[in-house]
């Protein structure tokens, strides 16, 4: 283990990082790249085109960030963008706009996300004012291109961030146009989860002899893996800690270790599970040697119940009992997962191995389960009757193990006192919902949403016109768009908005159909609803058209 706090970013520092990203990184809790930018950074520092493939989860983002950021020039106030990042929804576009200016706060560096369905107007004035990284989709992109109110002719760098999904939308056109507004000394830098043959062939057009980096191909030997049950949880972003919480109740682990990415996350994990009457402590690289020793000691003597670490910290660490390891995000390595999970199930015993996965990061999952080449079973999130349930178990457990073992006769005062007067039945309730209380009584909880299931690998083909046909499958809703072709509208116009409003990916969205005048969406039933709301706060092409249920279903 590293004992100097600021040992732990020398990890980024040797990938060649400026000090004011090296000191943005640390003011964010990074500890160490993980695997890709380990190996996307340095050739990316030099200049060189690049295609990576890795998944949302595995630190992508920064991957390609850090480097435009390294390469932005101070005091370009005059210049126009000089990156340009690509990427297929609106959530994507602001969720990259945080990162790179979070990264790049030192920098002073201006940062302009653009998407459909947001009011141009905002838009121009900051592009008017100057920007420095450009992080749009496509069909915006090109709008403003046509407009004249973007000009890319100072672009050193384009990223095209999950060009996979960019595909899927039909936005391959749109890009290709907007390359071409480019200037072709430019780097670029291509990542996409899958890499099919239209991803490379976009890379040979487009890229000057990249550097390709593949992540996860290692296969893990037999016997490296212990027997533990897999489990995952999907949640989105913002109910993660209060699933957390609930798991941990209905899972009551004798001792566990949470794994989470960054110190402020270990910070504020701790702090909620403690607000929640568990003893959990935290361990992570800032954390002198002395203290993690006697968090260690602590855990040892069973005085500390739980454990919230992050990878660097609990490297090295061993601990004989732990029942249960939670990974409060997806690694961002399939290998730092078996690492994991290696903590629990030692020596023949029982254990657990418990990940929380927001809905883009499904992908990961899949790429562990190849890795190990073992399931990980999908979970639905306790609810509140289950909670309640399981909490009622528990003092049911207590009051049976006290039953058994203690000595209750110098009580048995009180019982006779009141036994004139009441019910044995009624005063042994009575003692059951005190006993119950005190264990933490009832759960005054909301229940957490579920969100809309993803539709996985359904896919149906998706077309301008055609396909008049019934949806054979039941749960797919059918949507009216009172937009057509007269207004210009295109399918991947149609999903690119509803997937980056409505947070449905792009391969949930089925058969399209334009008409003149309207269209025919077909979305997964429980997200319909959504989608629906969700469309009716944007707009299409300039416009705000209706959005319903079909009507009439042939
Ligand atoms: P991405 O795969 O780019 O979507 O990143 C996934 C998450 O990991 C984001 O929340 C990042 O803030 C976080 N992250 C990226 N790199 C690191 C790192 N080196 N250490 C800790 N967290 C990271």
């Amino acid at each position: 283990m590293e004992n100097d706090p600021f040992e732990s970013v020398a990890g980024f520092a040797a990938l060649g990082l400026r000090a004011e990203l090296l000191r943005a990184l640390t003011s964010l809790g990074y500890e160490e790249p993980t695997p890709i930018q380990q190996e996307a950074i340095p050739p990316l520092v030099a200049g060189h085109d690049l295609v990576g493939q890795a998944a949302t989860g595995t630190g992508k983002t920064a991957a390609f960030a850090l480097p435009v950021l390294q390469s932005l020039t101070a005091g370009r106030r005059d210049a126009g963008p000089g990156a340009l990042v690509l990427v297929p929804t609106r959530e994507l576009a602001e969720q990259v706009s945080q990162a790179v200016h979070r990264y790049g706060r030192e920098l002073g560096v201006r940062v302009l996300p653009v998407y459909g369905g947001q009011p141009i107007g905002r838009q121009l004035q900051a592009l008017a004012r100057g920007v420095d990284v450009v992080v749009g989709t496509p069909g915006r992109v090109l709008d403003h291109i046509e407009r004249a109110t973007l000009k890319l002719g100072d672009v050193r760098t384009v990223v095209l961030d999950e060009a996979d999904e960019m595909l899927d939308m039909g936005f391959a056109e749109d890009i290709e146009a907007i390359l071409a507004e480019t200037p072709e000394s430019r780097q670029t830098v291509l990542f996409s989860a899958t890499m099919p043959p239209r991803i490379d062939g976009i890379a040979r057009r487009h890229l000057r002899d990249p550097v390709r980096i593949t992540m996860g191909r290692k296969g893990v030997e037999p016997g490296e893996l212990p027997l533990v049950r897999q489990s995952a949880y999907i949640v989105a972003r913002a109910h993660k800690t209060a699933a957390l919480g609930r798991i941990l109740d209905v899972e009551a682990p004798t001792s566990a270790i949470v794994f989470c990415r960054t110190r402020e996350e270990v910070d504020q994990v701790t702090e909620t599970l403690n607000g929640r009457g568990y003893r959990a402590e935290a361990l992570h690289g800032g954390m002198s040697q002395d203290q993690r020793d006697r968090v260690m000691g602590r855990l040892r003597a069973g005085t500390t119940e739980l454990l919230v670490a992050t990878d660097v910290a609990a490297r090295g660490l061993d601990v004989e009992q732990l029942t249960h390891v939670i990974n409060f995000n997806v690694p961002a390595a399939p290998e730092a997962y078996v690492h994991r999970i290696g903590r629990v199930g030692r020596a023949g015993r029982e254990g657990s191995a418990i990940t929380l996965a927001e809905p883009r990061e499904q992908r990961m999952l899949k790429a562990i389960e190849r890795l190990t080449g073992q399931r990980i079973t999908l979970e639905k999130l306790p609810t509140v009757t289950d909670l309640r349930a399981r909490r009622l178990e528990l003092t049911r457990t207590a009051l049976q193990a006290s039953l058994e073992t203690d000595d209750l006769e110098r009580f048995r005062v009180v019982l006779d006192s009141l036994t004139d007067e009441f019910d044995v039945e009624n005063i042994a309730l009575a003692a059951v919902k005190l006993l119950h209380e005190a264990a933490g009584g009832d759960v005054e909880e909301e229940e957490i949403p579920s969100p809309a299931p993803s539709a996985g690998d359904r896919r149906e083909p998706r077309q301008g016109g055609g396909r008049r046909d019934r949806p054979s499958d039941s749960s797919v809703a059918r949507l009216f768009f009172g937009i057509g072709r007269r207004a210009g509208l295109r399918p991947q116009d149609l999903v690119g908005a509803i997937a980056g409003e409505s947070g449905l990916s792009a391969r949930d969205i089925g058969a399209i159909q334009i008409t003149d005048r309207f269209s025919l969406v077909e979305v997964p039933e429980p997200a319909a609803d959504m989608v629906i709301a969700a469309m009716q706060r944007s707009t299409i092409r300039g416009r705000r058209p209706t959005v319903r249920r079909e009507r009439f279903v042939r």
